[in-house]
């Protein structure tokens, strides 16, 4: 048969969504004002977060938050190999020096038995990622970063809506940072979003976010505005836009019935796989949590699967499927050997998963019949 080509993600887009962007093109306000006000109103409701602050990507989130931490050069920031590499770039992007420790190979998160080994006297923060959206183990976090001293930023990219205790990621802690990219669970599009708890770091951020102005054009404009501003310090320009906001209010209202398919979706991988000798599935730790499966993420055992897991994803991609790569192990891109000297062999478990991980489709709208589908093609690939 002959099938579309089906990805590995895709984004669900109401048409509630598709008018509000359309309003908000036509009411003469299309970059940061009331949608982004509303979207921030419902993301700290959501969140249970008394601080939130929109922006135009977690990257720009991760690299202000940093920013407003007042790293010095040669600070450290304990982070993990298996991420995206925004997580790394940002730590270099603001002076400071990454530092790694091996994942957990069960959960794919960092392994948190290891961050005492790694810390000295330069070290600042901890800076997990909830792998897929699977939370770090947060009682263990917290007490680390208590017990001496340090801050912590949650790479929660993957992890809006996914819970750890009962308690939502963005409503405890210190500083998350969240993704709207159009593969996350939620998208405006490009954008990200930074919850916090500290009042004097949202009002840094705030003005990093846009041009160091102690008041955003927003409220300049407007008919009560006052046109003048100031300039406190040299920022950025990192604010979301009104277009951005206009999706991101209809996704959020979204976002639970997106998890619950989700959620559907990897579980019947997680069944159908079972008892296959080519994968190792995601594994699933004690603590409660609940999984936003941003991600559905098994290995490939290439001994049994009888092929490595590129040459995988190209037959998977000749029989019309896509599927993602998230990720290889960052501390072996050329610039993190040359420049700050890891190489293969440092963080054995997060080089074997990057070399062995395939993320398999899962999306909102993904069908039974397309599940089956994928099914049906691995199995024709494998046998
Ligand atoms: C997607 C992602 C980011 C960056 O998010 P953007 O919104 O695309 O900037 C950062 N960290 C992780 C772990 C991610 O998956």
């Amino acid at each position: 048969m002959n099938h579309e080509f089906l990805p590995f993600s895709k984004p669900t887009i109401s048409q509630d969504a598709i008018d509000e962007v359309v309003a908000c093109l036509q009411s003469g306000w299309i970059t940061t004002g009331p949608r982004v006000q509303q979207f921030t109103e419902n993301l700290k409701e959501y969140l249970d977060a008394p601080f939130v602050l929109p922006l135009l990507s977690a990257t720009a989130g991760l690299h202000l938050t940093l920013l407003a931490m007042d790293l010095l050069p040669g600070d450290e920031v304990i982070t993990t190999p298996l991420t995206f590499a925004a997580t790394l770039n940002t730590i270099v992007l603001a002076g400071a020096k990454p530092v790694l420790v091996d994942i957990d190979p069960h959960t794919l998160n960092m392994d948190l038995n290891q961050v005492e080994d790694v810390i000295t006297d330069k070290t600042r923060i901890i800076m997990p990622v909830h792998f897929a959206g699977l939370p770090v183990e947060m009682n263990t976090l917290y007490r680390l970063a208590n017990q001496h001293g340090l801050r912590v930023i949650e790479d929660a990219a993957h992890a809006i809506g996914t819970e750890f205790n009962g308690k939502r990621i963005g409503s405890v802690g210190d500083t998350q940072v969240f993704s709207f990219h159009p593969n996350k669970n939620i998208t405006t599009g490009e954008g990200g979003a930074i919850a916090t708890r500290d009042e004097v770091l949202a009002k840094r951020i705030s003005l990093l976010r846009f041009h160091g102005m102690d008041r955003e054009a927003w409220n300049r404009f407007g008919k009560s505005g006052n046109q003048d501003y100031e300039i406190v310090i040299p920022g950025y320009k990192y604010n979301m836009m009104d277009i951005q906001a206009a999706l991101g209010l209809h996704q959020l209202k979204q976002l639970d019935d997106f998890i619950t398919r989700r959620t559907e979706l990897a579980l019947r991988y997680q069944e159908a796989l079972a008892d296959w000798p080519q994968w190792k599935l995601p594994g699933t730790p004690a603590y409660p949590h609940r999984h936003a499966w941003h991600l559905y993420t098994p290995l490939i055992n290439e001994q049994a699967a009888n092929m490595d897991r590129d040459t995988f994803m190209s037959k998977m991609k000749e029989k019309n499927i896509g599927t993602g790569l998230h990720y290889r192990a960052v501390h072996l891109y050329p610039y993190y050997r040359n420049q700050l000297g890891f190489k293969a062999g440092d963080f054995p478990y997060a080089e074997d998963v990057g070399n062995r991980i395939v993320s398999l489709p899962l999306f909102p709208t993904m069908t039974d019949a397309d599940h089956d589908r994928v099914l049906d093609v691995m199995y024709s690939i494998f046998n």
